[in-house]
């Protein structure tokens, strides 16, 4: 029977007892003193300060003083120490590459970005954002050994066992290409590659101030995805291809044939390009996401009107993932989402129409509140809970035991 005068945090596993489940009890930014940890875990104190002592060797908890007296001197208290190391936070889009450094918290440390192209390919693309990630380590007078974890978003499937993108249809030249075999010539640290839509969703949901356990983020760009949170958890499905609604076949296009070999995909006909090409068509000069954001924000009426289309397009299928999923939020980002409420217009207009009452009288629908930063946020997190897992610090812990 537990002894009800020494309760064990609800985040301590039953049988867990390695350093690294010790670490879990700090990830939230906590300070405890020993006699704390002690309770918290149910550990003796000498197999307590075993596993302090391997987190203090590896400097990732150190003492920190603050000045919670009440006369006498105060305890103790150990906190994760979040500058100790830094992670790597990479976002490639279909046209730019953003590079960060954060530290454990995961607070923003540096960032910087490039312009890329696709066409250069995979090897040309990852040397850029190592140029960059050492120039932000320079700043910073940090190293390469500094970096425990990479994070990183691509514009496409990944595999996210194995880290290799999975017939990417805008990325040329990376379908099953080794991301972390790469990155781990240069750097000794740990490699972890999502989909990009997964990481803004991750990056949302964090900066959401009232929790939203069941919610739907979706990047209108040059392509179109959505991340999907159920239940609090990140849905990437049985081989990491949930949320692909940008191939889900909608009404207007019947006739019209997608880069994947389908015909009528929501991407073929919705996506930034192709409100560009709708455009064009009409005499109008665009040919970018922010040339077609730039004319609907000057007011032009061919621009809304494609927009708020390109929305109706996208309404069609998230009305669909309404009654699957029955989310109370639809985040909406990506370069088009700039359109703002011209774009919103559209999507409510069908998904209010067509959801159940049930499942649309709550349902919120806006435009993200930073998606640019919470795609490298949610990276840094994805790499945060690898690099610092129970097991990955169990590994650290046996490598610093057979070196000393
Ligand atoms: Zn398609």
């Amino acid at each position: 029977m537990a002894n009800p005068s020494s309760p064990q945090s609800p985040q301590f596993a039953r049988g867990a007892s390695g350093a690294g489940d010790v670490l879990q009890l700090f990830m939230d930014g906590a300070a405890h003193s020993r006699t704390d940890l002690a309770a918290l875990t149910g550990m003796a104190r000498s197999t307590l300060q075993e596993r302090l002592d391997v987190l203090i060797s590896l400097g990732l908890i150190g003492t920190i003083t603050d000045g919670a007296s009440t006369g006498g001197r105060p305890p103790q208290r150990l906190a994760l120490l979040p500058d100790a190391r830094l992670i790597l936070a990479i976002d490639l889009g279909a046209s730019h590459l953003r590079v960060a450094l954060t530290d454990l918290s995961p607070t923003l440390v540096a960032q910087s970005q490039l312009p890329i192209s696709f066409a250069d390919g995979p090897v040309a693309i990852l040397e850029s954002a190592l140029v960059l990630a050492d120039e932000l380590l320079a700043s910073q007078q940090r190293t390469r050994e500094d970096v425990i974890a990479i994070g990183m978003g691509v514009p496409g499937p990944v595999n996210f066992e194995t880290g290799r993108p999975a017939n990417p249809p805008i990325m040329p030249g990376w379908d099953g290409f080794d991301i972390p075999a790469w990155f781990q010539q240069h750097l000794d640290a740990l490699v972890v590659v999502d989909n990009d839509v997964n990481l803004m969703a991750i990056g949302e949901k964090d900066q959401l101030e009232t929790g939203s356990e069941d919610f739907i983020f979706v990047k209108l760009a040059t392509g179109i995805g959505s991340g999907i949170i159920s239940g609090g958890l990140l849905q990437r499905g049985a081989q990491g291809t949930a949320g692909d609604i940008g191939h889900v076949r909608i009404r207007r296009g019947d006739g019209i044939f997608c880069h994947c070999g389908n015909e009528g995909c929501l991407e073929a006909v919705a996506a930034g390009p192709k409100i560009a090409t709708a455009l064009r068509e009409q005499g109008i000069e665009a040919h970018s996401n922010t040339d077609v954001v730039a004319l609907v924000n000057s007011g032009n009426i061919q621009a809304i009107h494609a927009v708020r289309q390109a929305g109706r397009d996208l309404g069609e299928v998230l009305a669909a993932s309404v009654s699957l999923l029955n989310p109370s939020l639809i985040v909406v980002g990506g370069r088009i989402s700039a359109a703002g409420e011209h774009l919103l217009a559209g999507i409510r207009e069908v998904v209010y129409q067509r959801g159940a009452p049930l499942s649309t009288q709550h349902l919120q629908i806006r435009t993200s509140l930073s998606w640019e930063v919470g795609a490298l946020r949610g990276a840094s997190m994805i790499a945060i809970n690898q690099a610092l897992s129970p097991a990955a610090i169990e590994r650290s812990a046996l490598a610093l035991i057979s070196a000393s």
